[in-house]
């Protein structure tokens, strides 16, 4: 094989044939769950204006701050390649007027987001996101409706020890006395905690809980927690919704580390977990995000989400080792015993394909010997030979692949032969 003097770009790769039954099978699920769900597709353009991003995912967050594709286009506006749905979603919601249809407004979206990250397992500066959002409404009912969709993804694409974990962040009217505690613990153990720590805890100190940093962690454990000053408001909000998990029989544990570090964050957050690369993996993460639209110019709306990356969803399917859902294969391939057959290959596979049957021939007049390897190779279940006596008296002669034999039958009756076949 000759060498490409180009590769990829750094953290960004290609999907081979091989892979795609993976992708298939999850893009067929998410369909399914969609529908069941009553969402409803909406696309949106690969980049935005900047601000929309630096608003709407918000400036002091690690994507706002170092992970963005930001480029001038040729009249000198500053645009960004989407590194998430939500903002483009919410955009979109306050462009078209869509909080005039029935609430809440739902819809779902697939495609690539762009991140400069550090390239690890799953998580790549291109991948492909698969994004769930509710708009216009508080209700805990729409957060577990949100959550039972990507539960429901996940257990139909049989992923072992799913589990909820989640927390509620509170609101403006509560959260601003939990950052005054957090703060207050924070500034006598300032020589304790890492670097990034201490710029966390003059931009976003409720950042803190999630750092990974060893030497943090004891910190972190004796942290106040948000669940202690929630106001009536949000402590209802989280009670209706475990309520809710618990009548649904959905294992989930409380993490008061689970935190978004936004002022338009509120109530609800979650990650389901899945076993799959490590021995626990977030699969997805979510929740609510009262105020958004505020933060983009739109009025007041409620809404909640989650997003789900497709890489690390076919890393958790390989991972659990589950049967690779099979490839695509051909039921004819056609091979030409002989040149002058050619043009009644070319024929016969136009007729099959316009029957709905999928076929395949062998291509540059190759000999019989290398037809018949690459119709193995493409795991074809029958095989059509022309050669000279079929020519000469209107037959072809049907080789089976998984079996002994073969016979010669009527060109005319060959459709009617494979159909009756494949169906039995
Ligand atoms: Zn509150
Ligand atoms: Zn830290």
């Amino acid at each position: 094989m000759a060498r490409s003097s180009f590769q990829s770009p750094k953290g960004i790769r290609d999907v081979l044939p091989e892979e795609q039954p993976y992708w298939h099978r999850v893009e067929e699920t998410i369909r399914k769950i969609v529908r069941l769900y009553g969402y409803e597709r909406l696309d949106l353009p690969v980049f935005e204006e900047t601000a929309l991003y630096r608003r709407g995912v918000g400036e002091g967050t690690d994507i706002v701050e170092k992970e963005m594709y930001t480029f001038l286009d040729r009249s000198e506006k500053s645009f960004t390649l989407r590194p998430e749905f939500t903002a483009g979603v919410m955009r979109a919601y306050i462009e078209h007027g869509l909080a005039q249809r029935p609430r809440p407004f739902k819809v779902w979206s697939l495609g690539p987001v762009f991140r400069y990250e550090r390239p690890q397992a799953g998580r790549y500066r291109q991948h492909t996101q698969f994004n769930v959002e509710a708009l216009g409404e508080i209700d805990p009912a729409l957060d577990f409706e949100i959550m039972s969709v990507a539960y429901h993804l996940y257990s139909d694409l049989g992923f072992r020890n799913l589990n909820f974990q989640i927390n509620s962040i509170g609101c403006p009217e509560c959260r601003p006395g939990f950052l005054k505690q957090l703060t207050a613990y924070y500034a006598g153990r300032k020589d304790d905690i890492c670097e990034d720590c201490r710029k966390r805890l003059d931009v976003n100190p409720l950042r803190l809980l999630d750092c990974k940093v060893p030497a943090c962690q004891p910190v972190i454990e004796s942290a106040p927690r948000i669940s202690g000053v929630l106001c009536d408001e949000c402590r209802d909000h989280f009670a209706r919704l475990r309520t809710y998990l618990d009548n649904a029989g959905r294992p989930y544990v409380i993490n008061h580390r689970l935190v978004r570090g936004l002022d338009y964050y509120t109530k609800t957050v979650f990650e389901v977990w899945a076993e799959g690369i490590g021995a626990q993996n977030a699969v997805c993460g979510g929740g609510r995000y009262d105020g958004l639209a505020e933060a983009v110019g739109g009025v007041p709306t409620p809404a909640v989400g989650f997003a789900s990356g497709i890489e690390r969803i076919v890393l958790t399917m390989q991972s659990q080792d589950g049967a690779p859902p099979a490839p695509p294969h051909p039921a004819v391939f056609l091979v030409m015993q002989v040149p002058q057959a050619g043009e009644q290959v070319v024929s016969l596979l136009a007729e099959l394909r316009a029957a709905g049957v999928d076929a395949m021939m062998a291509f540059g007049g190759r000999s019989m010997k290398a037809q018949m390897r690459e119709a193995n190779k493409r795991n074809a279940e029958y095989v059509v030979i022309i050669g000279e006596r079929e020519l000469a008296d209107g037959t072809v002669t049907v080789k089976y692949m998984d079996a002994e034999g073969q016979e010669t039958i009527a060109r005319d009756s060959l459709i009617g032969f494979i159909r009756a076949r494949l169906h039995e």
